[in-house]
């Protein structure tokens, strides 16, 4: 190719190289490109897209909010459309879970939300050191850097990356280390040279860095050590929350209370850029403007939240249709990591996928079903697991047949015997 993407944008760019087609429209959970074809998409903006593409719930007033001359841009003054959204999100989400969190608006990124939990964190405790885990993500500006695993990404920095350590991520060990033996221990010996730190930052499900999904017990276990040594736990949510997983926060199942969460990709619904820092209220010590950014008044992505909590989280329903999508996934995914010796199932949710045994097959697996119409993408630090992450709003016709390509593409760029006699 030699179109203006190549001649004129950075080479920094990376999911266009593996799918180098122009897309011109989408729908729920499906995108057209130029020249008619239809793909499967069950990539979902890494996780922005939970309710599908163009979502008509969302767009009709997010249209009519825009034809209607409201405030588009506000900074964090005050508009009738952040008025809703709080008092939606806190009638909807925050109240029936028994959650007391302030609500903060950093910048409208997952990274911005990361850096202004890893800021209030040090200032709450005076503190400066964070430990997060192993094979961690949570976003490319510097603070955020500190606290991930990927070394390439690290590297970026070109600066060293200070005030921070990496502690194991469940079952690091494979089973053969108790849990938070290292932690346990160096908390309590004041001769260990271990600084104590301000937080830790934790996902419940590792998203970008393989898909581990820390087990209900463990979370509980980080919580409860936490909180003896007066430590602040933060769950970036950014990519598990808002339903990922089969409950609005993906902490639910574990019945913990992190001090602080980061919310974002997910939270507009519609793929506009939003970000929340929620945190205990006794945690809120900001100076006013202490904490800024232009773009944290982002109305046209209140309004569609607004719409998004107002369709889906009112009740029940959608949850409970959730879960039964989530078996299918995981049931066709078991089928298949089944046929590939050394290979299994990873993450939890409409977060989930197959980890191979060796470094090239998910990326062949990736690529095949993208020649069969469907977006997956890899995760992991050598790009070892194949991800699947289908809009929460998927369908069940749409997930099956997501599932015969996977099994089809694993069975051509893997070549597992015994699916091919099947
Ligand atoms: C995507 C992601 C981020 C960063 O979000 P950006 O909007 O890309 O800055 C942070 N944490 C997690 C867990 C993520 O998945």
């Amino acid at each position: 190719m030699n179109s203006i993407f190549d001649t004129l944008e950075s080479s920094v760019r990376s999911y266009c190289r593996s799918w180098p087609v122009v897309f011109t429209h989408a729908n729920a959970a499906t995108q057209i490109t130029e020249d008619g074809t239809e793909y499967l998409d069950f990539f979902s903006g890494a996780g922005a897209l939970n309710y599908g593409h163009n979502n008509p719930a969302l767009s009709a007033p997010l249209l009519e909010y825009l034809a209607s001359g409201a405030v588009v841009h506000s900074l964090d003054m005050m508009t009738p459309a952040k008025r809703e959204f709080l008092e939606t999100f806190q009638d909807l989400i925050l109240k029936p879970r028994h959650l007391d969190y302030k609500v903060m608006f950093p910048g409208p990124t997952g990274t911005n939300t990361v850096e202004a939990a890893l800021k209030l964190a040090r200032k709450v405790t005076g503190r400066q050191h964070i430990l997060s885990f192993t094979n961690a993500f949570h976003g490319m500006t510097l603070g955020s850097l500190s606290v991930t695993g990927n070394s390439l990404k690290r590297r970026g920095a070109g600066i060293p990356l200070t005030n921070s350590s990496k502690i194991p991520y469940d079952d690091y060990f494979d089973g053969s280390v108790a849990d938070f033996m290292w932690l346990e221990r160096v908390l309590e010996d004041s001769g260990s040279g271990v600084d104590k730190p301000a937080a830790v930052i934790v996902e419940t499900v590792q998203g970008e860095g393989g898909l581990r999904a820390a087990r209900t017990e463990w979370l509980r276990g980080l919580a409860a050590l936490l909180k003896r040594h007066d430590i602040l736990l933060i769950v970036d949510d950014v990519q598990a929350g808002c339903g990922r997983t089969g409950t609005f926060f993906s902490f639910e199942d574990a019945g913990i209370e992190p001090d602080i969460v980061c919310v974002s990709k997910s939270i507009s619904g519609y793929g506009l850029p939003m970000a929340l820092t929620l945190f205990r209220p006794d945690l809120d010590v900001w100076e006013p403007g202490e904490h800024n950014g232009t773009f944290r008044g982002n109305n046209p992505a209140f309004v569609t939240a607004t719409a998004a909590l107002r369709t889906y989280w009112a009740d029940g329903e959608f949850q409970r249709q959730l879960g039964g999508k989530i078996d299918t996934l995981h049931r066709g995914l078991e089928q298949i990591a089944g046929t590939v010796p050394g290979a299994g199932v990873r993450g939890r949710g409409l977060l989930a996928g197959i980890v191979f045994p060796d470094l090239e097959s998910a990326s062949a697996v990736a690529a095949e079903a993208f020649a069969n119409g469907l977006l997956v993408e890899t995760s992991g630090p050598e790009d070892e697991v194949i991800k699947i992450m289908p809009p929460l709003t998927v369908t069940d016709e749409e997930l099956t047949r997501g599932l015969d390509i996977l099994a089809a593409a694993v069975r051509s760029a893997v070549g597992s015997p015994e699916l091919a006699s099947a």
